[in-house]
């Protein structure tokens, strides 16, 4: 018995045809464009409560041994911080757990500063920290920033590529972890007179607060400014995981005043004397911080400081070679595409190591070297493709490509 068009109704809501834009016919039911809109809602948001609780469940797992021995793979050296970033990364997870309701003690955010010279690796750690945790991430430039109203980014423009990086899943980005650079660029200039604002400096130190502490902040999807007709999402910072970073050039001079101050016209035992001049960071405190330019608020809310250590011949060795990712290896497989098997004489390596101390480029000139030396071979290698053929460069082969090359005239800083 067929039913005549008007008495057709979605069989969920019971709306007639006329009310409706489309109904869709089943086996013996129909539903409106209206309940599957609802549906399909109802669907995403379970199957993201389930995604989040899945990535939860992956985030306990991980012990700060197990997350250092993963840093281990990538990050050469810079145990001490990778120690400190291990345990703060646990913790701050473990209090993503936590019951408040229950629990009396309520743990407080472990946002991380890491002081270091550039190309050490502090980027690096924070972006490994992200992926080990399966955690959206995002790195974001403090010297870009300048206090709401002025000509420069607002400090919101944080969370638009936190949310971006998650693919606009606010849920998933409330547990991101942002990796702030530059922060020393933000410093107080202190000789500010008071007459003009400070505002790329103190200004965006102000506005980072809220932020960092753990504040709803209504973020521009897009980024850009803010303006009435955009819609904004709504963001909890409480759960995001802030890693700061930056070289604070001539903080160690501050950090060597502080440490004679306090030994001077004490009576000291001699362990504390043996200062090790070469590598003043690891003594840095929030003290130091402060003088740099640093407001007390900010470095308040930025509990876990630790440094990295310079990188010495050694280290870049081991880095050129060691990590999963190294650019050995990565030269390696890029020519195994082409079906060569590529070598490098271990001579080559160590020139690429001095020629970088040399240059005073720390670990990011090892890649621009190697690229100096390698561009020939890759540009050819395509075109004669050649299977099993092999490639083995020379410490001749490396001088004179690099003798080539515009980097040489690069002037030794
Ligand atoms: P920065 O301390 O300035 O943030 P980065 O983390 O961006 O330095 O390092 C630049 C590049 O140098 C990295 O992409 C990585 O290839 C290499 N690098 C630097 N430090 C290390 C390290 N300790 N172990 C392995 N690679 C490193």
């Amino acid at each position: 018995m067929s039913k005549s068009s008007k008495d057709i109704k979605c069989s969920f809501c019971g709306s007639g045809k006329q009310d409706t834009l489309m109904l869709i016919a089943g086996l013996d039911a129909h539903i409106c464009d209206k309940c599957v809109a609802q549906a399909n809602q109802i669907l995403s948001e379970e199957l993201s409560t389930r995604k989040n609780k899945a990535s939860q469940s992956a985030l306990t797992l991980m012990k700060p041994t197990e997350i250092k021995s993963h840093l281990d793979q990538y990050v050469i050296g810079q145990d001490e911080a990778k120690k400190v970033l291990s345990v703060a990364v646990y913790n701050h997870y473990k209090r993503l757990n936590q019951k408040v309701e229950k629990d009396e003690v309520e743990i407080e955010k472990s946002n991380i500063i890491m002081v270091g010279e550039t190309g050490t690796g502090k980027t690096l750690l924070a972006k490994t920290v992200a992926k080990i945790l399966h955690v959206p991430f995002c790195i974001c430039d403090a010297t870009v920033l300048t206090e709401a109203g002025y000509v420069g980014e607002d400090v919101e423009s944080i969370l638009t590529r936190l949310l971006q990086a998650a693919d606009y899943d606010v849920t998933a980005a409330e547990r991101g972890i942002v990796y702030i650079d530059e922060v020393d660029k933000i410093a107080r200039k202190s000789d500010n007179p008071s007459i003009t604002r400070d505002v790329s400096g103190e200004g965006v130190q102000q506005a980072l607060l809220k932020i960092l502490e753990g504040t709803i902040v209504n973020v521009p999807p897009q980024g850009g400014r803010k303006h009435p007709d955009q819609k904004m999402i709504a963001v909890n910072t409480n759960n995001i995981l802030f890693i700061c970073g930056g070289a604070f050039d001539g903080i160690e001079k501050k950090i060597a005043n502080r440490l004679r101050t306090q030994t001077v016209g004490y009576k000291v035992k001699k362990d504390d004397l043996s200062v090790d001049l070469k590598n003043l960071y690891k003594y840095i405190t929030p003290q130091d911080l402060r003088s740099f330019g640093l407001i007390p608020e900010l470095i308040g809310r930025l509990p876990v400081i630790t440094h990295l250590n310079p990188l010495d011949r050694e280290a870049l060795l081991n880095i050129v070679t060691e990590p999963k990712n190294s650019l050995v290896r990565q030269y390696k497989k890029l020519f195994e595409y082409e079906g060569i098997k590529l070598d490098f004489d271990k001579e080559v390596l160590e020139f690429i190591v001095d020629k970088a101390l040399e240059f005073k480029l720390g670990a990011r000139g090892l890649r621009s070297i190697c690229e100096a030396i390698m561009i020939d071979a890759m540009f050819e290698a395509p075109t004669d493709k050649q299977q099993g053929k092999e490639l083995y460069v020379t410490l001749d082969y490396a001088l004179d490509k690099f003798a080539k090359s515009d980097l040489k005239k690069l002037k030794v800083a």
